[in-house]
């Protein structure tokens, strides 16, 4: 017995420093099938600690379509990645994300989340590209009912995505409903059937979840721990930090209002200027 406990804590260990003091090691994919990278390669040379806080940074849509605040131009998000660059930023995984968060592993300096909801075709065409260049890692919310619809990405470009390790995919329900309005039966299926679609579809066991309009309460919370899901992002402003709720992290809302001194304290400033 005291065997097998030192076994599970050396393997613990192991998981958990390799994270931060081996970087060489985490060239090798994880055996999983998890998408993304867990931990992503960086220059050995990067040091990491633990913040007192860190960004998820929420998008959506890039485009040229006036008069909607979610939509972004993709000049103005190349000049923010380039910012990131310039200025020593690292964008992180889920999975460094989740480490952070319950357990408080450290994490490159000046970190950052870099998330996209609702699976539009310009995460594809237009977000992967930039960030093959920038070598960033990123996540994309899916809802996996309108994969392959009008202007949404297919599941061969999730799957040529998921192939970099460079994306996570993640679950945004089947059909992104107002989760309030639906009886159990059919919240239950949002959460399941969708899981079943990316496991079937992609081979994930995801962990990973973002609420519709950032719709949320303890019954689906439940739901969600029971479906396997480790951790979830809401539409609600504020950064993470050690000991958030991983069910209830908030975010950081990004869309062509915020300019560039309003991205750069949004950065790093835990009361920054929410724009009404
Ligand atoms: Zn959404």
């Amino acid at each position: 017995m005291l065997c097998f406990l030192l076994t599970l804590f050396l393997i613990g260990t192991v998981s958990f420093t390799g994270c931060s003091f081996f970087p060489a090691a985490r060239a090798v994919p994880p055996a999983s099938a998890q998408s993304g990278e867990k931990t992503w390669k960086r220059d050995p040379g990067i040091s990491y600690s633990v913040p007192p806080g860190v960004s998820i940074l929420m998008y959506h849509m890039i485009g040229n379509i006036k008069n909607n605040a979610a939509v972004m131009t993709a000049d103005n998000f190349r000049w923010q990645m380039q910012y990131l660059k310039d200025n020593g930023y690292h964008p992180v995984t889920m999975q460094e994300l989740y480490d952070y968060v319950t357990k408080g592993a450290p994490l490159p300096d000046k970190p950052v989340c870099i998330t996209f909801d609702d699976g539009y075709e310009d995460n594809y065409t237009v977000v992967y590209p930039i960030m093959k260049e920038y070598n960033f890692p990123w996540t994309i919310f899916v809802i996996t009912g309108q994969v392959g619809t009008a202007n949404r990405v297919t599941w061969d470009q999730l799957r040529d995505m998921k192939a970099s390790h460079m994306v996570t995919i993640g679950n945004h329900t089947v059909s992104h409903p107002k989760m309030h309005e639906l009886s159990q039966e059919e919240k239950q299926q949002e959460i399941t059937r969708s899981q079943a679609a990316l496991k079937q579809e992609l081979g994930l066991d995801n962990p990973w979840f973002c609420y519709p309009y950032g719709d949320y309460d303890e019954q689906i919370e439940s739901m969600l721990k029971a479906a396997g899901i480790q951790m979830a992002v809401t539409t609600d402003a504020g950064r993470v930090r050690v000991g958030s709720y991983p069910f209830e992290l908030k975010r950081v809302w990004i869309g062509n209002e915020v300019n560039k001194a309003r991205f750069i304290e949004r950065l790093n400033k835990d009361n920054y200027s929410i724009i009404s």
